[in-house]
């Protein structure tokens, strides 16, 4: 094995499938809805499907999606966006994660992170040749402290991710927080990358706002999304980089080897998606039934024993496992799986400071309702 590799394990969301494949679990691990994506995409897939639409996309995307997601900017973000220059499809965010740091990166360089952090950003930096700086954030808010972002901060900082609504701890980042992110960009002279694939789920009482749209920012983010969530199309992997030309540059030069170019009959199903989406109520249906899921999750796991951090966003629920008596996460999610029947995800996988993860475990709703009634029947043991 290459050694850039050495070191990297099996990611967390393929261990904790398959041991709740392998004990029969109820799979609030990895966050797959087990429902049906959006019916506009769907069709407009089949459509494009039939009338050979079959063979590559341009290498920047199919224009249909790219036009949408400028319009899609423009509607939410009140951002120009040129479809041309700054818009590139990428199979899925994390394409467009990897395109990016290895676009931007030199051997040396450091990459700030929020920790917990999604786990493919660290390989990513590591595989670009660069070095991870962590900046924790921590319970019961999960707001980042901002001495030590501050201190994250030198000559040798290239880049920081900020994924925002946070997976997996639900923090929406403020526009305060978010504005001293772009002070120390601009002070630094650092290149903001921004995950925002939950942009759309976000609860009442808290707003998604985006870096770019910042004084400032515009000419030094690249704003990283994805179709998966929103649409409920997780394994469509259509996702997409947005940034200024010389940005746009960076993404390009790496997605044109690495893919060169994804899926074409998927791409004008997104596309047809987001025209269709508002006009249809979609995204307010979608928070109103997150909401519901989420607000019914969080009172399972509360009379199961545990502390809930109740998210305001994402599809996910940070709980605190030591009011049970356990105090590490890694043992509490296989006792969880293999003795309750419930696949939860063990957060130290995604710090470098594995300690401020271990009395922690992840819980997902993007579940149908019988899914998870079934599982609060099994949690209900654990009292
Ligand atoms: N970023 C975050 C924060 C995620 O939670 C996920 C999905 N688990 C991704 C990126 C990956 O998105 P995609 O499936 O579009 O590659
Ligand atoms: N993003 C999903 C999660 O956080 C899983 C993605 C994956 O399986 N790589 O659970």
């Amino acid at each position: 094995l290459a050694t850039r590799i050495h070191g990297m394990g099996t990611t967390i969301f393929t261990e904790m499938s398959a041991l709740a494949a392998q004990y029969g679990a109820v799979n609030l691990g990895q966050a797959f809805p087990d429902f049906a994506g959006f019916d506009v995409a769907k069709e407009a897939a089949r459509t494009a499907i039939a009338n050979d639409l079959n063979q590559y996309a341009p290498m920047t995307g199919q224009p249909a999606l790219r036009q949408a997601l400028a319009e899609h900017a423009a509607r939410f973000y009140n951002m120009t966006i040129d479809p041309q220059a700054h818009i590139t499809i990428t199979a899925g965010a994390t394409e467009a994660i990897f395109a990016t740091l290895l676009g931007l990166v030199n051997p040396g360089d450091e990459v700030v992170l929020f920790e917990p952090f999604y786990d493919s950003y660290r390989p990513a930096v590591e595989m670009a040749g660069g070095n991870v700086r962590v900046v924790t954030l921590r319970p019961p808010t999960f707001a980042p402290d901002p001495d030590e972002l501050r201190a994250a901060f030198s000559a040798r900082t290239k880049a920081i991710v900020v994924n925002t609504p946070h997976n997996p701890t639900g923090h929406v980042f403020t526009e305060e927080e978010l504005r001293l992110i772009a002070e120390l960009c601009q002070e630094h002279d650092v290149v903001a990358i921004t995950d925002e694939v939950y942009e759309h789920i976000v609860f009442e009482g808290h707003r998604h706002v985006r870096l770019a749209t910042l004084p400032g920012m515009w000419e030094r983010t690249i704003t990283i999304s994805s179709a998966g969530k929103t649409f409920s199309l997780t394994g469509w992997k259509i996702g997409w980089a947005i940034a200024p030309e010389h940005l746009t540059a960076a993404v390009r030069r790496t997605h044109q080897f690495i893919t060169f170019a994804v899926a074409t009959p998927l791409q004008e199903g997104i596309a047809a998606a987001l025209r269709e989406a508002e006009a249809r109520g979609y995204y307010a249906h979608l928070v109103a039934d997150y909401t519901a899921r989420r607000d019914f999750l969080c009172t399972v796991l509360r009379e199961a024993g545990l502390r809930v951090f109740e998210p305001q966003g994402t599809y996910f629920v940070l709980t605190d496992i030591t009011p049970l008596g356990f105090d590490d996460d890694v043992a509490f999610c296989r006792f969880l799986t293999t003795e309750i029947g419930v696949a939860a995800i063990p957060p130290s996988a995604f710090y470098v400071n594995k300690e401020e993860g271990r009395r922690l475990a992840r819980f997902t709703f993007c579940k149908t309702w019988q899914t998870l009634e079934a599982a609060a029947e099994r949690l209900r043991k654990l009292r």
